[in-house]
């Protein structure tokens, strides 16, 4: 059977990448995301040749195609940092991580933009984000730096349409940059998506100021916290403030076919539950 829809999880890799595809297997899942290092640190060993091919053959048996896995850089990394040194270290970081990415065989590779720490005007951060996404694409091949919008809690940038669009218009390499939707980001940056027609209306505006050429992944999360709150909570689907009936409208999209969309909702024990019901959800 043709899958259309790639649905699952941000899963543990814990004990190894290869474990991995057992982990989204497990839950039923033909898509999923993973840390290919731990996002809590700057360092990390390199991976094993083992390791990496068990990974492919893991994915391989539970039908995973590489290009539904999403990979997620370490929280550390500040893409748009004010402070010359730290970016530098952020870059490092990246480039690190996108060779990982390519290392494994991976085509995509999830990141948040970067946050101005109040220290530089909005527009030069972006452009430090844009020239962090150049530096990387110049080091690495096959891999799409995948941006995701944020919540803009604090000084993250990347919240609006406009801002995602202005740090694509600093890439070179337009085939190879993308972006994430995050529906809890989305809703608490003020983009409504509660009813059938708010649903439509912001993709549409998507599509306008960025280009649905640029989706390339969605994480699937309701929010705890109401819409433009600017706070980034996550809830299971359907339990928040966002609601079931914006889920049923996302699945009916044509843009959210072909591409990763990942739960990171709060609880793991009803994965398998949210990712039979947006199974579900496709076919109605
Ligand atoms: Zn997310
Ligand atoms: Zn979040």
């Amino acid at each position: 059977m043709q899958q259309t829809h790639f649905i699952g999880a941000h899963v543990s890799a814990s004990g190894g990448i290869a474990n991995a595809p057992l982990n989204a297997a497990a839950i039923g899942a033909n898509a999923f995301a993973l840390f290919t290092k731990n996002q809590r640190r700057w360092q990390a060993k390199e991976l094993e040749t083992e390791q990496i091919e068990l990974f492919r053959q893991r994915c391989d048996e539970a039908s995973i195609p590489m290009e539904a896995i999403l990979p997620h850089d370490s929280y550390l990394i500040n893409l748009g940092h004010p402070d010359n040194e730290l970016l530098n270290k952020s870059r490092l970081a990246f480039i690190d991580e996108i060779k990982r990415c390519e290392q494994i065989g991976l085509s995509l590779l999830n990141f948040h933009p970067g946050s101005h720490l109040r220290k530089i005007p909005i527009d030069e951060c972006l452009a430090r984000i844009s020239e962090s996404i150049n530096l990387a694409l110049d080091c690495s091949s096959g891999v799409t730096a995948v941006i995701e919008n944020t919540a803009g809690q604090g000084s993250n940038l990347g919240h609006s349409f406009e801002q995602l669009a202005q740090i694509i218009d600093g890439v070179e390499d337009k085939s190879r940059v993308g972006i994430c939707i995050d529906t809890c980001h989305l809703f608490a940056a003020g983009y409504d998506i509660r009813t059938n027609e708010t649903c439509n209306q912001t993709f549409d505006l998507f599509d306008k100021v960025v280009g649905n050429q640029y989706l390339k992944a969605m994480h699937l999360n309701d929010s705890k916290t109401p819409l433009n709150s600017r706070v980034d909570r996550h809830q299971s689907l359907g339990q928040g403030e966002i609601g079931q009936q914006a889920f049923a409208s996302l699945m009916k999209l044509e843009v959210m076919q072909g591409i990763p969309l990942i739960l990171e909702t709060v609880q793991p024990e009803i994965w398998q539950e949210e990712i039979n019901w947006l199974r579900f959800l496709a076919k109605q």
